[in-house]
């Protein structure tokens, strides 16, 4: 579960700028995630819960963004986003690393990151 490490860390980065700035509370956490990092919203939001607590975060608003991914072919040009197979076995379409144009293999170009767009809090 990849979710609850990576919740930690955004936590972890809210708390370290909110004490920076003397901050008394946490109102809102704006965050964009990468389609590529393949988090669960649902679970980002349980283990943000989990990890407030007791903290100047609880009981602040998570707000989670998903950022469509881009992939680049070298061998076409083509730029844009990915090309979808539909998986039987998970019943949802996955980004393959197919170039919908020349069948070449792409590279990654963004949606592999998860960044805090922005926080409100009350100083
Ligand atoms: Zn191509």
């Amino acid at each position: 579960m990849h979710e609850g490490s990576i919740t930690s860390q955004i936590v972890e980065n809210v708390l370290r700028e909110a004490e920076k700035r003397k901050a008394k509370r946490v109102l809102e956490v704006h965050l964009e995630i990468g389609k590529l990092m393949f988090l669960n919203p649902e679970q980002v939001h349980f283990w943000y819960q989990m990890l407030t607590k007791n903290t100047i975060l609880e009981g602040s608003q998570l707000l989670i963004e998903e950022k469509p991914g881009t992939v680049k072919c070298p061998k076409c040009g083509y730029e844009g986003d990915f090309q979808y197979v539909d998986d039987p076995a998970l019943h949802m379409p996955m980004p393959t690393l197919n170039c919908p144009k020349c069948d070449g293999t792409v590279k990654i170009v963004s949606g592999k990151d998860c960044f805090i767009k922005t926080v409100k809090m009350l100083i």
